[in-house]
């Protein structure tokens, strides 16, 4: 057993068994033995490679889509710039060096990342050297302005919850202990959980339906500041419009995992439900974006100019592997597809440039 594990099960025989909830933020966050609490699980040579670790024209075309923004809504100076989640910080130094062609743009700008793992600050310190950061541990701590966003891969990293219907009531997914004190995964008592009443229409008998709690409060307070101050904020990440099924998975190595061995030694994620993003906007006196595909706003931003323009300067293995990064962020069979954006933006004002109005 781990030691994180043998804490989980100490916990459970204490308290009894523990929501999914409870178990992913442990496993994740645990401040001696979480995931991303203890390591840099990014790259080859780590547990799964992200957008903006497979090219930087990920966040070349995301920082310029923020720049027009940013020039649409007349410059506002000063402004945030905002990542949630930002990993190595390659996003963030990628959107900064595309934006420095934009006059005005960077000396108007304060960088804020909001980050839970002080491994992960520190990577993203060396990554951003040169340039003053801020760190939040959470989004209620950034100064009031004008909010210029990005989120990748972050929102599947936040614990979900899992119900299970059964007749009118539903049984909500547990983590105990077997028999031979292994943590296992169970199901709670028949409740009729008020919250779900409107899932009843469209769960069948023994389907599961997901529910992630950290979401709204988070999409809230991104929509209500730029609702109030101006901004627009691309949220990226692999997931659908509204939750079915299980999507619970654990990523070691590349490849998937047991979910409930070795606990904080996977990354645990769960698709994103783009539809409780967009209700949350809207909740919070913002406009959301229709859910658009990540190929197809990259495209409309101009990847297959940029790939080309980079391919000049390559050869050999070096263009192999950037026509391949192109490919990956593009093509529906690869991230193309599964993965999508939406973006928030004031009400009364046209969605940022890639994606579609809703
Ligand atoms: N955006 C990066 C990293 C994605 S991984 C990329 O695309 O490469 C998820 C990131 O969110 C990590 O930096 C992780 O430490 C951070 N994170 C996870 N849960 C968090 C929380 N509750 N609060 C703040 N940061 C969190």
């Amino acid at each position: 057993m781990t030691p994180l594990a043998r804490h989980l099960a100490a916990r459970i025989r204490a308290e009894g068994p523990i929501s999914l909830s409870d178990y992913m933020a442990e496993c994740l966050l645990n401040p001696q033995h979480g995931y991303y609490a203890t390591r840099d699980p990014f790259g080859a040579a780590g547990d799964f490679t992200t957008a903006p670790e497979i090219s930087q024209m990920f966040g070349e075309l995301l920082g310029l889509s923020l720049a027009q923004s940013w020039l649409d809504q007349g410059a506002p100076s000063p402004c945030l710039l905002v990542e949630i989640g930002p990993g190595r910080g390659t996003l963030m130094a990628d959107m900064l060096r595309a934006m420095r062609a934009v006059p005005g743009l960077l000396e108007a700008t304060e960088v804020h990342l909001i980050e839970a793992s002080p491994t992960l600050r520190a990577c993203q310190r060396q990554t951003l050297v040169g340039r003053p950061v801020t760190w939040h541990d959470r989004i209620d701590s950034l100064p009031e302005g004008p909010l210029f966003l990005v989120a990748n891969e972050f929102f599947d990293a936040l614990p979900i919850r899992q119900f299970r219907r059964e007749g009118q009531g539903w049984r909500e997914r547990h983590v105990g202990l077997s028999g031979d004190g292994q943590l296992a995964p169970g199901f709670g008592p028949l409740t009729a959980y008020g919250m779900l009443a409107e899932r009843l229409a469209d769960t069948p008998e023994g389907g599961i339906v997901e529910i992630c709690p950290a979401l709204p409060p988070i999409a809230g307070e991104i929509a209500r500041r730029i609702a109030r101050h101006g901004g627009v904020a691309l949220i990226a990440d692999y997931g659908d419009w509204r939750s079915a099924g299980d999507t619970f998975q654990a990523l070691k190595a590349h490849a998937p995992a047991d979910p409930y061995a070795d606990p904080g030694q996977a990354d645990l994620t769960a698709h994103v439900d783009f539809e409780a993003l967009s209700l949350a906007f809207r909740a919070g006196g913002a406009a959301a974006s229709a859910m658009t595909p990540q190929g197809v706003v990259l495209s409309r931003l101009g990847i297959d100019a940029r790939a080309e323009r980079l391919a000049r300067a390559l050869s050999g293995p070096a263009l192999q592997s950037h026509l391949a990064a192109h490919r990956r962020l593009t093509d529906p069979a690869e991230m193309g597809q599964l993965f999508k954006l939406i973006a928030c933006h004031p009400a009364g004002m046209p969605p940022p440039p890639g994606l579609d109005p809703a």
